[in-house]
C-alpha cells in the first residue's frame, strides 16, 4: 500500500494556512478540503457491514479484513475488550473445550491485568491489540490516533516483549489514519465476519442463532469475554455459549485455532508471505 504516511494530518488540519493565499480561489480550496475530508472517512463506509452483501476477504492491499479465503475446515474465535477479572474463567473454559482463540485487548487493561495478559499468551492463545484506550475513531484527531496506537504497541512490547501482529479498531470502525496507523506499526487490520452480539442477550441460544450462518471455513467470529465495556453479566454469558458453540463447530467438522494459523491457510496471506520472504 502506498498511502503517504505523515502528510494526511496536514492534509486534514493545514487547510486553514491556504487562506492567507489568493490563489488558488476560495471555493476550489473548499472544494478541495471537503474532498479530503470525504476520502478521510471513505474507510468508515467501506467497513459497513450493510455496504456489502458478502464482503470480500479485506479491502485492496489487505487494508482491512474480514475472514479468511480459505475451504480448510477452521475458524477463528476472537474477544475483544479485554483482559479482565473474568478472563482466567475464561482461559479455564477454553481449556477445557479444547478451543484455541485471539485476544484483542486494550492497552488499558493490559496495564491493569500484566499477568493476566502473559497468561493468555502461555496457554497457547493470541495477543492482539484493540488499540490502547476504547474510543470511537470517527470522534478522534488523527494525531490521537496516531497516539493510541503507538501507545498500545509498546504495552505489548512491554509485557509480551513484542508487537501485535493484528489490530482490530474499536467499534469496527476506521479512517485514513486507522489503517496508516495500524500499517506504520506492521500491524494487519482484522475485523470479524459473525458477531454474537451477546452484550444485547441474557440467554445463548438468541448468540448461537447469530453466529449459526457464520460458521463456515474461514470465519472470523467476535464474542466479549468480559464486562469491561459491555453490560454486566456479558462476560458470563459467552462463557456459556462457548460449550453449545462448540459443539456447532464439530458438527460442521470445523476446529477453532488463532487467528495467526487461520491466515496462513489464506492463500494470499500465504503469497504475501513467500513475497516478503523473497524479498529477504
Ligand atoms: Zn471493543
Amino acid at each position: 500500500m502506498s498511502i503517504a504516511l505523515d502528510g494526511y494530518d496536514m492534509v486534514m488540519f493545514g487547510m486553514g494556512r491556504l487562506g492567507s493565499f489568493s490563489w488558488p480561489p476560495v471555493a476550489a480550496v473548499a472544494g478541495a478540503g471537503a474532498g479530503a475530508a470525504l476520502a478521510y472517512f471513505i474507510p468508515s463506509v467501506l467497513v459497513l457491514p450493510t455496504f456489502w452483501k458478502d464482503p470480500p476477504e479485506s479491502l485492496p492491499a489487505k487494508t482491512c479484513r474480514w475472514h479468511a479465503a480459505t475451504t480448510h475446515p477452521e475458524v477463528a474465535l476472537t474477544f475483544d475488550d479485554g483482559p479482565s477479572v473474568d478472563t482466567a474463567r475464561t482461559l479455564d473454559v477454553l481449556d477445557e473445550l479444547d478451543i484455541q482463540a485471539t485476544f484483542f485487548v486494550l492497552g488499558t487493561q493490559m496495564c491493569s491485568h500484566p499477568d493476566t495478559v502473559l497468561e493468555i499468551a502461555a496457554r497457547g492463545h493470541e495477543v492482539a491489540s484493540h488499540g490502547f484506550e476504547h474510543r470511537h475513531h470517527l470522534l478522534s484527531s488523527p494525531r490521537a490516533i496516531r497516539l493510541d496506537l503507538a501507545t498500545a504497541v509498546q504495552t505489548h512490547r512491554d509485557i509480551l516483549g513484542r508487537p501485535p501482529r493484528f489490530y482490530r479498531p474499536t467499534y469496527g470502525q476506521l479512517c485514513v489514519a486507522t489503517l496508516v496507523e495500524a500499517r506504520r506499526h506492521g500491524m494487519e487490520v482484522v475485523l470479524w465476519s459473525r458477531w454474537g452480539k451477546e452484550f444485547a442477550e441474557s440467554e445463548p441460544a438468541p448468540v448461537l442463532r447469530r453466529l449459526e450462518p457464520g460458521l463456515v471455513p474461514g470465519a472470523i467470529l467476535l464474542l466479549h469475554d468480559n464486562d469491561v465495556s459491555c453490560r454486566t453479566g456479558t462476560g458470563a454469558l459467552t462463557r456459556r455459549v462457548l460449550g453449545p458453540l462448540r459443539r456447532s463447530l464439530e458438527d460442521k467438522g470445523l476446529e477453532p485455532v488463532t487467528l495467526d494459523r487461520l491466515l496462513r491457510r489464506s492463500p494470499s496471506r500465504t503469497e504475501e508471505s513467500a513475497g516478503q520472504t523473497g524479498a529477504g
